[in-house]
C-alpha cells in the first residue's frame, strides 16, 4: 500500500506497514473534559455498539486535578456527579433578589466526573484504553489516520484531539490554525484567567451555603482586573478564590496574601483543607471561523483547542458537553451531512474581542466595567448573555448601561489597528 505523505522518514515507514497496524474506528486523544464527554456521548448514542474506540491519555496521575463550575437550567450529563449546587448568586452591587431561576450554579469535582464516565465506558468491550503520549497524528487517506504514540502506532477512521501531538509544536499549531479556518495564528490577543483558592473550614458557622459570590471586586486592583469568588459548601466550609484577568499569570505568594487579608478582614478563624490553583487561556485565537468541517476532515479538534472556552470567562465545561452531543449525533447520522464545529455567532466573538482588548490595554478599567454590569443588570440576564443566548435587544440593554468610550476605542482598534 502506498500513500502520498509529506512526513518524516519514521512516519513513512509506519505508513508503508499500516496494513499490519491495529484499527480502531475512533481514537480520542486526552481523557480530560472534552475527551470523556465525547466518549460518553458516543456510548449513549449507540456508536460504540459496532465501532471501536481507543482513548489515549498520558497523565498517569489524573485523579482530581480541577473542579468545574457552570450554570444551567438543569445538570448536564449526570446529577450524580454534582457535588454542590446553588440557587442564589449574591449581587454585591445591586440590592435585589439573588435567585438565579431558571438557572442553578453547579459544582463538579473532576475526580467524580472522570470516575463516573470511565466506569460507564468500562462496561463496553469496544472501548480500549492506552496510557501513553501521542507523538504524531497523520491523515494518509480519507478515513485513514495513523496515530503514533511512544510505544506503538495504530490506524483510525476518525481522531479527536483534545491536545496537540508532541512531535513538532510549530507544525501542529499550523495544522490547528488551518483547521480553525484561519490563514495565520491569532497571536496578539491572549490573556490568562489565573486563580488561587483556599478551601477552608471555619471554627464557627460563617457562610450561607445557599448563596455563592461570583465576582467580588472588593480587593485592591493594583492596576489589574482582579476579584474574588466565594463558593460556600456549608456554613463552615467554603472555597475562597482570588482571580486575575491579565497578560501575566498571578504570582502565587501575592494571591495567598490577598486571600489571607480578606479572611483576616472578615475576622474568620479557619484551617486550610486544600489549595487550588490554575490558569485558563482567554483568547479568541481558538475560535472556529466555519460552521462545518470539510467532508475529508477526519482529524477533529475538541475542547479548549477547538474554541470551547469562552474567551472572556474561561467557562467551557458545559459547551464541551453540548458539542460532544452534537458531534456524536452527526457521526451517527453521517451520510453526506457535514460535521459541526464550535463556531460562535460573530457578534459574541466581537464582544469578547472588544472586552479582551480593554482588559489587555487598560486592565485597571476592568473593575468599573464589571461593577457597572452587575449594578445595572439582573444576574440572570448576565448569565444568559455569557451563554450567548441573548437577543440583540437584550444586548443593547446591556451595552447601553456600560461606559461606552472604552468599547468605542476598542472597536476602533479592532477595525483600524492591527
Ligand atoms: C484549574 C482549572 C479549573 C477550571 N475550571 C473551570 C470551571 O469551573 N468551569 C468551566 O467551564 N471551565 C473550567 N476550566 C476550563 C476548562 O473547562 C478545562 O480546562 C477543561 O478541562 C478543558 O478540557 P479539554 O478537554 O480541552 O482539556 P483537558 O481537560 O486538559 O484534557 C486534555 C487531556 O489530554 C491529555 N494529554 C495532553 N497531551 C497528550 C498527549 N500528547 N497524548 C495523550 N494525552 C495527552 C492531558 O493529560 C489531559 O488529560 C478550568 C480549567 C482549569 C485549568
Amino acid at each position: 500500500m502506498t500513500f502520498l505523505i509529506k512526513s518524516p522518514l519514521i512516519f513513512k515507514l509506519s505508513v508503508q506497514n499500516s496494513s499490519h497496524l491495529s484499527l480502531f474506528n475512533y481514537t480520542i486523544v486526552g481523557a480530560g473534559a472534552s475527551g470523556l464527554w465525547l466518549a460518553d456521548s458516543m456510548l449513549n448514542k449507540g456508536l460504540l455498539k459496532e465501532n471501536t474506540l481507543c482513548i489515549i491519555e498520558n497523565d498517569t496521575n489524573k485523579v482530581n486535578d480541577r473542579t468545574w463550575c457552570y450554570w444551567a437550567k438543569s445538570p448536564i450529563g449526570y446529577q450524580d456527579i454534582i457535588s454542590k449546587e446553588w440557587n442564589l448568586i449574591k449581587n454585591l452591587y445591586r440590592k435585589n433578589n439573588p435567585e438565579i431561576f431558571p438557572y442553578k450554579y453547579y459544582h463538579v469535582k473532576s475526580h467524580d466526573f472522570y470516575e463516573h464516565i470511565k466506569n460507564r465506558l468500562k462496561e463496553n468491550p469496544n472501548v480500549f484504553w492506552k496510557n501513553d503520549s501521542v507523538i504524531d497524528v497523520n491523515q494518509i487517506a480519507e478515513k485513514k489516520i495513523i496515530i503514533r504514540s511512544g510505544q506503538e502506532s495504530w490506524v483510525s477512521n476518525y481522531v479527536f484531539l483534545s491536545s496537540l501531538p508532541t512531535s513538532s509544536k510549530t507544525a501542529e499549531q499550523q495544522k490547528l490554525t488551518h483547521y480553525l479556518g484561519k490563514q495565520v495564528e491569532e497571536e496578539s490577543l491572549f490573556l490568562w484567567q489565573s486563580f488561587v483558592g483556599y478551601r477552608i473550614k471555619t471554627s464557627k458557622p460563617f457562610f450561607n451555603p445557599l448563596e455563592m459570590i461570583m465576582m467580588d471586586f472588593n480587593t485592591p486592583q493594583s492596576k489589574f482586573t482582579q476579584f474574588f469568588y466565594e463558593l460556600p459548601f456549608s456554613e463552615n466550609e467554603a472555597l475562597v478564590e482570588f482571580t486575575r484577568f491579565g497578560t501575566q499569570i498571578l504570582d502565587y505568594d501575592y494571591a495567598i496574601k490577598q486571600i489571607e487579608d480578606r479572611l483576616k478582614a472578615k475576622n474568620i478563624a479557619y484551617e486550610i483543607l486544600e489549595i487550588e490553583k490554575g490558569a485558563i487561556p482567554m483568547s479568541p485565537k481558538f475560535d472556529h471561523l466555519k460552521n462545518y468541517l470539510p467532508e475529508s476532515q477526519n482529524i477533529i479538534y475538541i475542547g479548549a483547542l477547538a474554541g470551547a472556552l469562552k474567551p472572556t470567562t474561561g467557562y467551557g465545561f458545559k459547551r464541551m458537553y453540548h458539542y460532544a452531543e452534537k458531534l456524536a449525533q452527526a457521526l451517527k447520522q453521517k451520510g453526506n451531512s457535514p460535521l459541526p464545529t464550535m463556531k460562535r455567532k460573530w457578534r459574541f466573538r466581537l464582544y469578547d474581542i472588544l472586552l479582551l482588548q480593554i482588559l489587555n490595554d487598560t486592565p485597571y478599567l476592568g473593575k468599573s466595567i464589571f461593577e457597572a454590569l452587575f449594578k445595572n443588570q439582573p444576574i440572570t440576564r448576565i448569565l444568559k448573555f455569557l451563554d450567548e443566548d441573548t437577543t440583540i435587544f437584550e444586548e443593547i440593554l446591556i451595552f447601553s448601561r456600560l461606559s461606552i468610550v472604552p468599547f468605542l476605542k476598542s472597536l476602533f482598534r479592532y477595525c483600524f489597528i492591527k
